[in-house]
């Protein structure tokens, strides 16, 4: 049974949403679909110029996971470019970063509000209270707040987490 994959945290959703190469008809195009997580790597590593460690961190996955996102936000780019191809930004599986996110703890269910961008994974943070473990978080805006996380979904060998 493959892991529930953990939404990521995004900061923007996309300003442009579509793509396609001048003076072809859409219909003979091919699409690219690009997601919103993968175009947020290519802002974070690229533009940004952030350390993956960092950008990583700002999305809230394991770094090997942002390599591996980027990797395939660069080859949609590159095959979209080269090959001539429409490109669609548009779907994942995100949240929306708020300046601030909520956990809550498993143990006595307090919750707080932790800054966003201080690196701080749920998985890794403790309760303050209690010092237990945190079950789930939402950003105080955006969406997908209050998105369910396993709390033994970040305790597992730190690999895979795709
Ligand atoms: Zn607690």
């Amino acid at each position: 049974m493959p892991r529930p994959r953990k939404p990521r945290c995004v900061r923007d959703e996309p300003a442009f949403g579509f793509f396609k190469p001048q003076g072809v008809p859409l219909r003979e195009l091919e699409l690219v679909s690009l997601s919103v997580e993968e175009l947020e790597a290519l802002r974070l590593a690229d533009i940004d110029g952030l350390y993956q460690e960092d950008a990583a961190a700002q999305m809230e996955v394991s770094r090997p996971t942002f390599h591996r996102i980027l990797k395939e936000a660069h080859r949609k780019v590159a095959i979209a470019l080269v090959e001539g191809k429409a490109l669609g930004i548009e779907g994942g599986d995100y949240f929306l970063a708020g300046d601030t996110r909520i956990f809550e703890c498993v143990e006595c269910a307090y919750s707080w509000e932790e800054p966003f961008g201080t690196g701080v994974r749920a998985c890794e943070a403790v309760c303050p209270k209690c010092g237990g473990a945190v079950a789930r978080y939402g950003c105080a805006r955006g969406r997908a707040a209050r998105q369910g996380l396993g709390s033994q979904d970040c305790r597992g060998p730190r690999m895979d987490r795709g």
